[in-house]
């Protein structure tokens, strides 16, 4: 074979006149006035190459080529006249003029577009993954991913920071999602669990002195497939010693700030902004807020304190508020028809109802014959004009918010047009702990090697759990939660304290962690970290709607692997080896 002189994107005007050999896809063939033209393709771009019917061997050769051949031609590269000239290629001001052509391997007709943007299902795209990945759209998704990795890499390495690899055969691992397991053969009945996360080897390695770890680590949890996750997923992970969250921001800052920049051009704030997660709640019923939308949440409560209307008045005598958000221009959308949709949404929220408040010629509301006075205060305070909407409720404070900013986010996602832009945000002082009502149990938030704050712990570990906050933080990318981490205890005392609230016995905690809690009995220095969801980060740097556009290789909605078949069945002597039977019931079932 032939190999190749050039890329197909690499020739210019002023290579015109050498003799070049370029390797490549087939990806179109136009026939003008009995000349061929074939457009070669690979990675770096395209390049025109054409065969002259006069040399008469190799044009019925090339007259036997189709989309997606794979052939190496030689020839001549020429400047193309100035009519000819295609400024929307970066070869488009030469082609090359053939001189011979090796087939190099034939192609089928392939099941989906290749040289066109006509997306077929996405089932047909992960079936046929490879040549999925041979369209430059989704090849520069890949680049840019590399790019992005590349570039933390380098941040990091500058700061001292050393790559280092932890086991993917482990243990269960304290995410608190389910654990994949991998049975042992040569300990039958014995599994190891993949992990959900490196969080224990990195503080491990803490432990051991390493002092600034990273790792582009897969995790793996086996959860349902709620919206846009993936079993096997990246995290860019890191670990420090002797700091605190401001260390922790400063370096993700940083390396936020480098790899956007050098991989797309934009420049995000040296600092990012902060909010307490009480705040976010507050004024966005979310902890995790996209602020380009606006529509934050009101307490319009002190305007209603003298209401004779029952709904909101026995609201307020029970301590509760009235909280609401304005969508702009939206009043005309919201027929009786949605509305009604909304407030079912809102029941099911668990709200009493939803008052909204239309701002037409007129003002229009749900309780405009009862409080009138007061609707037209909330109007005001809102600064609302015509054309918008107001959306209300009632009810305790936390959850009114909550439910309020999930209506927001409804609205946002189904009613509104995409903003542009970054909004990027930490949100800290996330509570220590939350209350699992399925399981009727208090519950490490974020997980329970979280350092909480020690003034809270001593004030409410004993009469109000659920009151301490603990010194995790996230960090907030267009309303997806892109990143958390935290101060991690570096006490036995407090660790133990945590264990007992979340009612995990010393038994029980040696038996999941033990090997953890005995590093941390030979000298384990103060520590914090973070895990940055890295398929998400690209996914919205590259405008994709879906993490799967950004990763090689992903899942299906429903955990499976098109392609390849995975998961699938495996042999009885594949069973018997592992000492494994499968129950009945549920191997008939397949
Ligand atoms: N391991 C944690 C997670 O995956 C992140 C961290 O605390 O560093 O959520």
């Amino acid at each position: 074979m032939e190999k190749r002189t050039h890329n197909c994107g690499e020739l210019r005007k002023e290579d015109a006149g050498k003799e070049v050999v370029l390797n490549g896809w087939v990806d179109r063939i136009r026939d003008l006035g009995g000349i061929k033209f074939i457009l070669l393709r690979d990675r770096y771009g395209f390049t025109q190459v054409v065969f002259d019917p006069e040399l008469d061997d190799l044009y019925k050769k090339a007259l036997t080529l189709s989309p997606e051949y794979v052939v190496s031609v030689k020839g001549k590269v020429v400047k193309r006249p100035p009519d000819a000239i295609n400024p929307k290629m970066s070869t488009g001001e030469i082609e090359v003029h053939a001189t011979s052509l090796d087939i190099l391997s034939e192609s089928e007709t392939p099941p989906i577009y290749i040289n066109i943007d006509d997306e077929a299902s996405e089932e047909l795209r992960l079936k046929f993954r490879y040549l999925d990945l041979r369209r430059p759209k989704m090849q520069k998704k890949l680049i840019l991913r590399h790019k992005i990795v590349q570039k933390i890499r380098e941040y990091l390495n500058n700061l001292d920071f050393l790559e280092i690899e932890t086991p993917v055969l482990t243990k269960s691992t304290p995410e608190g999602a389910r654990d994949f397991l991998v049975p042992s053969r040569i300990k039958p009945g014995k599994f190891y669990a993949l992990p959900q996360s490196p969080q224990l080897f990195k503080q491990l390695l803490m432990v051991a002195g390493m002092d600034r770890y990273y790792q582009i680590a897969k995790c793996y949890r086996d959860e349902d497939f709620r919206a846009d996750r993936q079993p096997e997923f990246t995290q860019v992970d890191l670990e420090m010693s002797f700091v605190d969250e401001e260390d922790i921001f400063n370096v993700v800052e940083g390396m936020l700030n480098k790899s956007i920049k050098e991989s797309v051009g934009v420049e995000l704030p040296l600092e990012f902004d902060r909010m307490t997660y009480a705040e976010a709640i507050e004024t966005y019923g979310s902890d995790r807020p996209d602020r380009r939308y606006g529509m934050e949440l009101h307490d319009v409560t002190e305007i209603f304190f003298s209401t004779d209307f029952r709904v909101i008045s026995s609201a307020i005598e029970a301590n509760g508020v009235v909280k609401a958000f304005k969508v702009k221009g939206l009043a005309n959308r919201f027929s009786r028809k949605v509305i009604d949709q909304y407030v079912e949404f809102a029941r099911s929220l668990g709200l009493g109802g939803l008052i909204w408040i239309k701002i037409e010629d007129e003002i229009k509301s749900s309780i405009l014959k009862f409080c009138a006075d007061e609707i037209r205060t909330t109007v005001n305070s809102l600064s609302a004009e015509k054309g918008d909407l107001i959306l209300m409720a009632v009810g305790d404070r936390v959850s009114t918010s909550k439910a309020l900013g999930k209506i927001r986010e409804k609205i946002i996602s189904t009613e509104l047009p995409e903003a542009q832009g970054l909004d990027i945000l930490w949100v800290t002082e996330f509570p220590m702990f939350s209350f699992n009502e399925e399981e009727n149990r208090i519950e490490a938030e974020h997980h329970p090697f979280t350092m909480p704050d020690l003034e809270d712990m001593a004030l409410y570990k004993n009469s109000d759990p659920l009151k301490i906050k603990s010194r995790a933080y996230d960090l907030v990318i267009n309303g997806f939660e892109i990143g958390s981490g935290s101060v991690r205890i570096h006490r036995r005392d407090i660790q133990n304290d945590v264990f007992r609230l979340i009612g995990l016995s010393q038994e029980e905690a040696d038996k999941k962690f033990g090997f953890l809690l005995e590093a941390f009995k030979y000298g384990p220095p103060p520590h914090a970290g973070i895990a940055l969801g890295l398929d998400r980060i690209v996914a919205i740097l590259a405008g994709a709607n879906s993490i799967r556009d950004v990763i090689a290789f992903p899942k299906t909605a429903s955990g499976s692997d098109i392609m390849t078949g995975a998961p699938s069945e495996v042999s009885q002597s594949q069973l018997r080896e592992l000492k494994l039977s499968l129950v009945k019931g549920e191997e008939e079932e397949k």
